[in-house]
């Protein structure tokens, strides 16, 4: 099968062709159909994210069972399943305080052993234990969640990390309130998925900050009822403008980066909920004023992954834009084939798109 692998950081991709290993008791054999690139694959690349390589990337996707280990029981070959980048294991710490994203067990598959090998013998990681770069792939049951066969697959690749990120930021991390005021910095398929989360919650005003027009422009389709432009404007004073000099009752932080996230903090307003969403560097580091931090009585928290049960929560995505509650088409902003990759990062660099999605 084709895969688009990752040799070293800072490689360009290359596509080749890869043997997968063989089928655990407890495996699932996926063809992969669609794969969002998210920006956490760029950070890989690039080597904010530390990650072993070489590997291959993609961990927003959706596809078809075609086989299955002797041991599993909850999908079967035919079966439609979006993929889940933390495949919880039920059973540990967090799993068992409803904190199934942050499983101390979520991604051993990932790093356990190579996947796939080439033919030079070259043996690759699946990072994230999703691999969607490749046609096929090799994830654990528990990485598995069955969906309706109905539902597109470039949707419901959008689905497996950015909708439930910027969805779940807003509704399991936050618990957004009708009428609250919420800011969104950062309109790139997870903001304006958190966007579109705040609209889903019947936040009001729901303002988006962003330094590319176009993405404000989307940000409105996505339910934004204000937006500032940050490559013209003072986006603090503007949200506190729009709140009555206040500041917003939540901020949610999609960008990763410690100006962002200070100014994040500084536009929510005292007793106020500033939520990181956006995966940084660990070597960025974020200042506050200690006097600052008290008198503001504010909540500071980080959120991974939308806080999200991938079984509870991808099937209810699913169903919310069947019903017209979302707009996930919204957030596709090309569809290209696997060759394409390379130019994809480039745009997503360039914060040319929303999202690119590898149709195979
Ligand atoms: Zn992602
Ligand atoms: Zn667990």
């Amino acid at each position: 099968m084709k895969a688009a692998v990752l040799r070293g950081t800072g490689d360009a991709f290359t596509v080749e062709d890869l043997r997968l290993r063989a089928l655990g008791p407890r495996d699932v054999h996926v063809r992969v159909a669609a794969s969002g690139v998210c920006h956490s694959d760029l950070s890989i690349q690039d080597g904010t994210i530390p990650h072993p390589l070489p590997a291959v990337l993609g961990h927003e996707g959706a596809g078809v069972v075609i086989g299955t280990g002797a041991d599993v029981t909850t999908v079967e070959p035919g079966d439609h399943v979006v993929l889940a980048w933390v495949a919880p294991c039920r059973a540990c710490f967090f799993c068992l305080r409803d904190h199934p994203e942050l499983c101390e067990h979520g991604l051993d598959h990932a790093f356990a052993s190579p996947y796939a090998t080439a033919s030079d013998g070259t043996a690759f990681l699946a990072a994230f234990g999703t691999a969607t770069f490749g046609e096929e792939t090799i994830v654990p049951e528990r990485a598995c969640v069955k969906i309706d066969p109905e539902f597109p697959f470039e949707l419901a690749a959008l689905v497996g990390c950015g909708v439930v990120t910027g969805v779940g930021a807003v509704c399991n991390s936050a618990h957004v309130e009708p009428g609250a005021s919420v800011a969104v910095i950062g309109c790139g398929g997870v903001g304006l998925a958190a966007v579109q989360g705040a609209r889903l919650a019947g936040a009001a005003p729901i303002i988006a900050v962003d330094r590319v027009a176009s993405k404000l422009v989307l940000a409105r389709r996505c339910g934004a009822t204000d937006v500032v432009d940050a490559s013209g404007t003072d986006p603090v004073a503007a949200v506190r403008e729009l709140t009555a000099g206040r500041g917003a009752d939540h901020v949610f932080e999609v960008v990763g980066r410690s100006d962002t996230i200070e100014a994040a903090f500084e536009m929510t307003r005292r007793a106020g909920t500033c939520t990181v969403v956006g995966a940084g560097s660990f070597s960025d580091m974020v200042k506050f004023g200690a006097m600052q931090l008290m008198v503001g009585a504010k909540t500071l928290r980080g959120c991974v992954y939308g806080s999200t049960d991938p079984a509870r929560d991808f099937p209810e995505i699913v169903r919310l834009q069947q019903a017209g509650r979302l707009d996930l088409d919204a957030l596709v902003t090309r569809r290209i084939a696997l060759e394409e990759l390379n130019d994809a990062f480039r745009a997503m660099q360039a914060g040319e798109v929303a999202r690119s999605i590898i149709v195979y």
